[in-house]
């Protein structure tokens, strides 16, 4: 999928309307439009980057930025103590759908794999 026809990169640039929870320089944290948890929060790079396998155009810096604002969105929404998991579905045997690099943040009820 292109940058112009991603649904994150539309979050992004302020055509598609999301709950934000977090918002910085190059990072955004907003609500999953359909949590399956208390709390379930997608973190992503401003830039459109598909998967794991392109991190790579990612500076290392915004790469370590998406794991500090997942434990910043957790401690915002007060799921710090009782615990969160931070998953990236990548590619069609994990169930990617949206091809914009996030990361699931998960927590407020027990949580098993997968
Ligand atoms: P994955 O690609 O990791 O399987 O999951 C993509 C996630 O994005 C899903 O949990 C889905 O509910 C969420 N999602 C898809 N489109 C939108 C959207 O337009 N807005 C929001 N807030 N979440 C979305
Ligand atoms: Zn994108």
């Amino acid at each position: 999928m292109s940058e112009t026809e991603c649904v994150f990169c539309g979050i992004v640039g302020g055509e598609i309307e999301a709950e934000v929870v977090h918002d910085e320089d190059e990072v955004l944290a907003f609500n999953d439009m359909n949590g399956r948890a208390p709390v379930h929060v997608l973190v992503i790079p401003k830039r459109h980057v598909a998967n794991l396998e392109a991190i790579d155009a990612l500076p290392d810096a915004v790469a370590k930025r998406l794991f500090a604002v997942a434990s910043a969105v957790a401690e915002k929404l007060g799921v710090t103590e009782g615990g969160y998991a931070v998953r990236v579905n990548n590619g069609p045997d994990a169930g990617q759908e949206v091809f914009h690099l996030h990361l699931h943040v998960m927590g407020g009820q027990r949580l098993g794999m997968p």
